[in-house]
């Protein structure tokens, strides 16, 4: 068990208004500081494990400060695996700082970000991986997001990894008995096994790296980049999107000089929409910066929403916008349908699928729910794997890299005939990598650099 003096105590809700905050308090003087500050019919340290308690918080006078249930976890069955306090008051900006101050005053020391987290990581409770999908639960702003993360903290990624790495233990044994020992006295190395067993470890290190890939879309979003010529009306449609009018729209050409963000969700998916200036030459200088940041948008984004004015002929222009974005899955939509004599029930009716050109009218709101499907649409195909992506963090993604390369490493030297030391070296290498993401090997720093990033309480 991870030894830390200090009995640790923080708010666990966000300061504010609200019906109920905790205090959590953790450490092996948790039970006692707690029965310092509490009046009640029993006291926590008679209380058995995860037992609650009624009663009152009270002040140095004596005098109450909030009425307050009181969860005992002992250890080691609590989130830290030390003995747990939570205090449950009433919400609000005073009573909650009052409790806290009270178990400070008895001796409890304001945690650090993350610190009943990686208390838990020291103590066994969870892996790091684990403690990292703590964080982006927490973060988590769509339904996807929230799944993988929770995936992970169930030990997901954990399991994938300690697979691995009991492969290449076992084959790294048995290398390293091949240069300890000498021949006969060991069973010859299966060279083909260890090179078949190489080549699995790669293309399941290869999986989750790919599942990273997929996962980015899970937890960051789809990033869909809304590109036309001046005035086709991108912005309006960027707003009736976004439901709100968040960008200037007129009717002079070149009015978004730059790339505007906006996010919204469908069905759990978060989709972030960019608006840019219009894609045309110029010669205004500050115009053509942004043509050169509508580029980079459309170089970032994963799904082109090409607009054209179908109240114009389409041009030369329009081609080439769409020239531009012919690397991005694209959605062609022909706006100010309602210029054109169409109909509201033209721009919604019949299924997307199939039609080349969606006709839509930023200016009344027509269209705008099937062209949503279609993003769905577009978007369901990438988010397919990500369902099941495991990787949460670039960190881990780094590790899996690296381990990659040595067991790339490893496989070239044992094709080549290379001396075994340089196998089980690259061999070590990878194992090592893996390590870090469990953090059973973890590089100092890391951690404190990990759960920094994590708020305080958690
Ligand atoms: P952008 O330069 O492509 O961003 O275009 P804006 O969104 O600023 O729109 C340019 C002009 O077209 C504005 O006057 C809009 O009101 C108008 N407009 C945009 N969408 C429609 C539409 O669906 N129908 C009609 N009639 N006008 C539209």
């Amino acid at each position: 068990m991870h030894c830390d003096e200090d009995t640790i105590v923080a708010l666990a809700t966000p300061a504010g208004i609200g019906a109920v905050a905790v205090v959590r308090m953790s450490g092996s003087r948790a039970v006692e500081i707690a029965g310092r500050i509490f009046r009640g019919k029993r006291v926590p340290a008679e209380v058995a494990d995860r037992g609650v308690l009624l009663g009152e918080v009270t002040g140095l006078n004596g005098d109450p400060i909030d009425q307050v249930l009181m969860v005992v976890m002992r250890a080691p069955r609590s989130m830290t695996g030390e003995d747990v306090v939570e205090i449950n008051t009433h919400g609000g900006l005073l009573v909650p700082r009052l409790v806290l101050r009270r178990a400070v005053g008895e001796g409890a020391r304001p945690a650090e970000a993350g610190e009943f987290t990686k208390r838990a990581f020291l103590n066994g409770k969870i892996d790091l991986a684990q403690a990292e999908a703590v964080e982006e639960i927490v973060r988590a702003s769509c339904e996807k997001a929230l799944r993988a993360a929770v995936r992970q903290l169930r030990g997901g990624l954990s399991e994938e990894i300690s697979g691995l790495e009991r492969t290449l233990l076992y084959w790294l044994a048995s290398v390293e008995a091949q240069i300890d020992f000498e021949e006969g006295d060991v069973e010859p190395l299966d060279s083909a096994g260890l090179a078949g067993a190489l080549e699995a470890a790669e293309d399941g290190v290869r999986t989750l790296l790919h599942s990273y890939d997929a996962g980015k879309y899970v937890r960051d979003g789809l990033d869909v980049v809304i590109v036309g010529k001046p005035n086709v009306g991108k912005s309006s449609l960027f707003n009736r999107l976004l439901g709100q009018d968040r960008v200037i729209v007129s009717e002079i050409p070149g009015t978004t000089r730059d790339v505007v963000d906006g996010l919204f969700g469908v069905d759990g998916l978060l989709i972030r929409v960019h608006d840019t200036a219009g894609m045309r030459d110029s010669s205004d200088e500050i115009e053509s910066e942004a043509v050169k940041r509508t580029r980079r948008a459309i170089a970032e984004a994963d799904i082109a929403l090409v607009v054209l004015d179908s109240s114009s002929e389409t041009t030369a222009e329009d081609a080439r916008i769409l020239d531009e974005v012919s690397g991005l899955a694209a959605i062609v939509v022909a706006n100010k349908a309602d210029l054109v004599g169409r109909t509201e029930d033209d721009c919604a009716g019949g299924a997307a699928a199939g039609v080349a050109t969606l006709p839509v009218s930023a200016l009344k709101g027509w269209g705008i729910g099937r062209l949503v499907e279609a993003l769905q649409a577009v978007a369901g195909e990438r988010l397919g794997e990500a369902e099941y992506a495991v990787i949460v963090n670039e960190r881990q993604a780094g590790n899996l890299r690296e381990a990659m390369t040595a067991i790339g490493a490893a496989r070239q030297s044992l094709v080549g005939n290379l001396p075994l030391v340089l196998t089980a070296s690259d061999l070590t290498q990878a194992l090592n990598c893996l390590g870090e993401i469990s953090g059973k090997k973890v590089a100092p720093g890391v951690l404190d650099q990990i759960f920094s990033r994590f708020c305080v309480g958690k």
